[in-house]
């Protein structure tokens, strides 16, 4: 028999586990669904247990580790009774109430919920190359605003050619000593008007026609080897920090065909946190492709949560 749930909660970062602590504390004994720890788009924690140190969390004035905020925010989910699952959801229906979530490969679902708060975040592309597994967190970064602070006085690379690449790149020469943009060709996707402020700034240099072939460094980062793209020669840029900026995905398989996405593959939020779904809400990531921090992440986790206690509160429940 399916385990009946008033909310069901798929993800487990801040987004999630908020939702989680609001939902418990309203006394409706939330299931969360965490991801699995082997997975890189859904493990437990999220986005943040793949970085260091988090200083701009409100309420930490000597910062805190991300995996240790993970860690806190999960304990008080559970301190308030929210049902912790590490585990993936496989498939999800949205077409009948309750809803239907299968953990398993079963043909029975294992969970029917009234409410559900999807919070499965999004992923950063990746180079896929050797080093950049290992030097995660040490040295190569996704997140400027995360980590930026960490290379005052350094040199380090950006790579990518987009909106998020000269954002980050200009945001970086706060801290560090010199930028240097890899991209692969030799024009911006960029918006002109940040090519125009990256094209121009002191800090910021361009390798063009330029690919990262490979991360170097044992503990830390301690270079890159590129290859021009035009003549294949290569070289390494002595930088001691990088920056991967080539783009961002929800992780939205589960909704895909179920709940309208806008354009650019997120989920489409109407009033609050509300979906095309009536009763299914969506909250951090997977809706935002514009703010992406930790604590708006939090804030709309919260959203959702009362969100879903009107809405089972107007249904009835
Ligand atoms: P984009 O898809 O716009 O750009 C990705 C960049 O990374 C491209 O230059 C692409 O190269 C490069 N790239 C992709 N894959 C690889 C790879 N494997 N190796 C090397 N380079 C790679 O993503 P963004 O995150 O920059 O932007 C996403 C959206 O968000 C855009 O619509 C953007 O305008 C918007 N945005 C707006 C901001 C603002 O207005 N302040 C800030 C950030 C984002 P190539 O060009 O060759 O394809």
């Amino acid at each position: 028999m399916p385990q009946r749930t008033s909310v069901l909660i798929v993800g487990s970062g801040p987004a999630g586990l908020t939702a989680a602590i609001y939902a418990a504390r309203a006394q409706l004994s939330p299931i969360v669904i965490e991801g699995e720890p082997s997975s890189t788009t859904d493990q437990p924690g999220g986005q943040l247990m793949l970085t260091t140190d988090i200083e701009n969390f409100p309420g930490f004035p000597d910062g805190i580790g991300g995996p240790e905020l993970m860690a806190q925010l999960r304990a008080q989910a559970d301190r308030f009774g929210a049902d912790l699952r590490v585990t993936k959801v496989q498939k999800l229906d949205l077409s009948v109430r309750p809803f239907r979530a299968w953990l398993t490969e079963d043909e029975e679902p294992s969970i029917e919920a009234d409410t559900v708060i999807i919070a499965t975040g999004a992923r950063s592309l990746m180079l896929g190359v050797p080093g950049e597994e290992r030097l995660l967190s040490h040295g190569l970064s996704t997140c400027a605003t995360c980590d930026g602070f960490f290379f005052r006085g350094q040199d380090i690379a950006v790579i990518g050619g987009g909106d998020s690449a000269l954002e980050e790149a200009l945001f970086l020469t706060r801290f560090a000593s010199s930028v240097t943009i890899v991209h692969r060709r030799d024009s911006l996707r960029a918006s002109k008007i940040m090519q125009e402020r990256a094209l121009t700034h002191a800090k910021i240099r361009f390798a063009w026609n330029t690919q990262v072939k490979e991360v170097l460094g044992e503990e830390k980062v301690t270079g890159l080897r590129v290859a021009n793209t035009e003549t294949g020669a290569e070289q390494i840029l002595d930088v001691t920090g990088v920056f991967v900026a080539i783009g961002h995905v929800p992780n939205t398989s589960i909704v895909e065909g179920q709940l309208e996405l806008e354009d650019n593959g997120y989920v489409k939020t109407f009033v609050g946190t509300a979906t095309s779904v009536d009763g299914v809400f969506a909250a951090g990531d997977v809706q935002d492709h514009v703010y992406r921090q930790a604590i708006t992440s939090a804030g709309s986790g919260c959203m959702a949560a009362i969100d879903a206690e009107r809405w089972l509160e107007a249904h009835g429940h």
